[in-house]
């Protein structure tokens, strides 16, 4: 005959929710409960979090600053747990998705690799599990932005869609008949480092002609940096602006001029939409996708960058003229695309009598397991 303690350490919330999440991650959104979660965006200055409803609403955000890289990944755990439990003194949370910039593993347990994070091999999703007592669901951030476009944004009605997201660099995602698709180890979709041009500009990464060294943030800046630098002519309206302050150069400048017809900015706003829809084609030889969509900061410029990637993607396009063509549209979500998604993929894994709670958390943190008492009159939570 066991005691009480040893049947309360069968039933820890460890297991519990492992067990949940092992049946219900095959679930698809059609037989998702329509109950609110929270989405949570954990990009390389901010991390924002909200509670979305099923219809893809944001009920309610909150934000802080990303923990800095220096400190240790508990710290990252305290600022997302903290985000949630704030949330759920106000809201019915019944499941978490976690949007991060970086390589998550195939069963989406751990963060392999997070660049602007402390996270090295982290096992976050049991972890905050454990935690907070609810189900969690981690993903990488160009997966969630792309699921959140698909269900809520231009991507709807898509089954074959490619995302792709301008920021300092590339991400990318592929959606196809309401899947992601991680490939076999989790980190498929880094379109950014497929080369495109033999010997060309160095990448971080360690090679040469990388596709988001031509088509990124990073990219627009670079060359308008360099004609400021060399003091061209062209450069002279952008140099007075920023005081001559190169520094100062950035890309939402370079699309603010570029909307008010400098036309140093437009060309090199087209130049970047080129080597975008050189990037596509080829995405499309291997892919096949019906619809192209363009997210990050970069698309803010609209027509400016896109119109020019249309072009240049029938241009290269392989058996032009005897394809349906796909269609290239930018991304309507914005800045929100990352954290409704990861909210509405969170839905996938939430049980609709499970809803975090700020008192159990705080009493699993303490004493490491979860006392499961009868309920008394009131539904289980
Ligand atoms: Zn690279």
């Amino acid at each position: 005959m066991s005691t009480y303690r040893e049947r309360a350490n069968r039933r820890t919330a460890r297991g519990n929710v492992l067990r949940a999440l092992a049946t219900r991650e095959r679930r698809s959104h059609l037989s998702a409960p329509r109950v609110p979660t929270v989405g949570i965006d954990i990009g390389g200055t901010k991390v924002m979090a909200g509670v979305v409803d099923a219809d893809g609403t944001i009920l309610e955000r909150v934000r802080t600053e990303t923990p800095d890289k220096s400190k240790s990944p508990k710290v990252v755990e305290d600022t997302i747990a903290e985000l949630v439990l704030d949330l759920s003194d106000r809201h019915d949370v019944h499941a978490v998705g976690i949007g991060a910039a970086g390589w998550v593993d195939a069963d989406r347990s751990r963060v392999l690799f997070a660049p602007h994070l402390a996270w090295r091999n982290e096992p976050l999703r049991d972890s905050l599990a454990t935690r907070l007592a609810v189900p969690i669901m981690v993903d990488n951030d160009a997966n969630t932005a792309a699921w959140g476009e698909w269900r809520f944004g231009a991507g709807r009605g898509a089954e074959h869609l490619v995302m792709i997201t301008l920021g300092t660099g590339i991400g990318g995602a592929i959606l196809e008949g309401g899947r992601v698709k991680r490939g076999a180890f989790g980190v498929a979709g880094e379109f950014g480092h497929m080369q495109v041009v033999p010997g060309g500009h160095r990448c971080p990464c360690g090679n040469r002609g990388c596709w988001e060294q031509y088509s990124s943030g990073n990219a627009l800046v670079r060359e308008a940096r360099e004609l400021a630098a060399a003091d061209s002519p062209v450069a002279q309206h952008i140099l007075d602006r920023v005081g001559h302050q190169i520094g100062d150069i950035t890309g939402p400048l370079i699309s603010e001029l570029a909307r008010a017809g400098d036309p140093m900015c437009v060309e090199l706003l087209e130049d970047v939409g080129r080597w975008l829809g050189v990037g596509i084609a080829n995405l499309a030889a291997a892919l096949d996708p019906a619809r192209f969509v363009i997210g990050g900061g970069v698309s803010e410029a609209d027509e400016l960058l896109i119109a020019p990637a249309r072009d240049a993607f029938r241009r290269q396009l392989t058996g032009r003229g005897y394809r349906p063509e796909a269609t290239v549209v930018r991304a309507e979500l914005g800045a929100d695309a990352g954290m409704v998604g990861a909210a509405d993929l969170a839905r996938l894994v939430a049980r609709r009598f499970r809803r975090a709670n700020r008192r159990r958390a705080e009493r699993v943190h303490r004493t490491g397991f979860e006392l499961r008492l009868p309920p008394r009159g009131r539904a289980a939570g």
